[in-house]
């Protein structure tokens, strides 16, 4: 069985590029009927917080991306890294590092002066403790290769490989005795069984180290895929301005969480032309030849596109729920109110706002004219269709409107043709206003189905107030 893991640092926000890695291990191991299993890497004290830990549950939560078992939070693992470092010390395949910073610094000038990456110049590789300075701290350096290369054999970008001469011995334990990153991964990975790492291409390098650890313990290295990261729509690094943000934010902005499956999945994998997919058919398709090896670029007009067509497929009641849920998100007190006010007309106005809708954020916005404060607010374009004449014809209207006994949508019509007719007016001149009389919006949907969404009294009482 297979088991994939994500392991966000919990240093902020849930961040899209992140989830992106949490959706395709969840697909590879849904994939392939293994487990995917989380693991908060938090064991950077001063940086992690617990609200950054519930944004990742949260955010895995609302993205629908199930893990198996508990989170597992790295920090509880120090003990088992520790023995591991000294396991390492004791077959020869690590060793304590005395210098000072003084002397790191040297080297450092050095290299930099030879144009060399790799700067330690392995002074205590071969030393004893014999040699060690007595109640000197130390750090403790793994006995990396001198020579050769170091190749990760990726899923996706094929052969990768590092020269050794550009990896230094790098420090796995630091002279306080925690445990440094790379060593971490190793051992939490090793001891979770985890066969199957899928990362962002900017943890390569870590990679062909964490290659060096699983070598020195005699560890199988589990399977490497790296994904190239998410590029803004100009081929530049993502930028915040660009898409670059929290799961939760794209929430706040209205978008479905099986949109940003769909969208976030095809942004680096594909499968033929397929644009629209369920998550049971990306789980169906999933294999690490769909991963693209150039890195996609956001595109927001796509993926608001591809929430509107999400949004059309949304049953009603759940859309009614998400914009009550987003309306208290974002702490829009009326809106909330009116909707939970006006349940069954905007449940029964649903099918009509949501082709005009590209965001959750729309439909609230698309359903105020439902439950507007009276006196109603005109917008500037429903004020203008309600010149003198038109609030005159309106006037006339009334009466007729009134006098309907069966409110349906045969009857209005004929009602109001007939009065078009006897005016000698063109229908759109009658029903424009009349709908911007109701509604004081410049954008609703048709006369008719905002007369037949208020009822009788409601559309009397309106127009009454508009006239007046
Ligand atoms: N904690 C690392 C990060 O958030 C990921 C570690 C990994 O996937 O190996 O970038």
């Amino acid at each position: 069985q297979i088991i994939t893991r994500f392991a966000p640092s919990p240093t902020g926000f849930l961040h899209i590029g992140n989830a992106r890695t949490a959706l395709f291990n969840w697909a590879l191991a849904k994939s392939m009927g293994g487990q995917m299993l989380l693991r908060i890497e938090d064991t950077d004290k001063e940086r992690s917080t617990e609200p950054a830990i519930r944004a990742i549950i949260d955010g895995l939560d609302w993205m629908g991306l199930d893990y198996d078992g508990e989170p597992i939070m790295q920090s509880e693992n120090l003990e088992r890294h520790k023995e591991i470092a000294q396991q390492l010390l004791d077959s020869g395949h690590a060793y304590k590092c005395y210098c000072t910073p003084e002397e790191l610094e040297e080297m450092r000038e050095k290299a930099r002066a030879e144009g060399r990456n790799a700067f330690y110049d392995r002074r205590w590789r071969d030393k004893t403790d014999a040699d060690a300075p007595a109640g000197q701290p130390f750090v403790v350096r793994i006995k990396a290769p001198l020579e050769g290369e170091i190749v990760i054999d990726d899923k996706v970008q094929g052969k990768v490989t590092f020269k050794a001469e550009n990896l230094d011995d790098f420090i796995i334990l630091r002279s306080d005795g925690s445990p440094i990153y790379q060593l971490a991964v190793v051992v939490d990975d090793h001891d979770m069984g985890v066969t199957h790492i899928l990362r962002g291409d900017d943890h390569l390098t870590n990679s062909a180290r964490q290659t060096i650890i699983y070598n020195a313990l005699g560890w199988n290295v589990p399977v490497m895929a790296h994904t190239p990261l998410i590029h803004g729509p100009d081929g530049a690094k993502l930028s915040k301005r660009h898409g670059a943000l929290g799961v939760s934010e794209y929430r706040k902005m209205g978008y479905l969480p099986e949109t940003i499956r769909n969208y976030f999945a095809r942004l680096g994998w594909s499968h033929g032309d397929e644009e629209i997919f369920s998550s049971e058919q990306f789980i169906e398709w999933f294999s690490f030849e769909g991963l693209n090896k150039a890195g996609a670029r956001m595109d927001f007009a796509k993926l608001e596109n591809l929430n509107a067509h999400y949004i059309k497929e949304a049953d009603d009641q759940r859309l009614f729920d998400l914009m009550v849920g987003l309306a208290e998100e974002l702490g829009f007190e009326v809106q909330k109110a009116g909707l939970l006010a006006h349940e069954q007309t905007v449940l029964q106005a649903l099918p009509l706002l949501k082709p005009r809708a590209k965001t959750v954020l729309d439909l609230i916005t698309g359903a105020e004219f439902i439950f507007a404060q009276r006196p109603l607010q005109f917008e500037e374009k429903a004020e203008k269709a309600l010149d003198p004449e038109s609030v005159e014809m309106l006037r006339a209207l009334q009466p007729a409107l009134e006098a309907i006994e069966s409110w349906d949508h045969d009857t209005i019509n004929e009602v109001m043709r007939n009065f078009a007719e006897e005016k000698e007016l063109k229908f759109g001149k009658v029903a424009q206003p009349l709908r911007a009389a109701l509604t004081a919006k410049a954008a609703s949907p048709g006369c008719f189905d905002v007369l037949e969404l208020f009822g009788k009294d409601e559309s009397i009482s309106r127009l009454k107030e508009t006239t007046k």
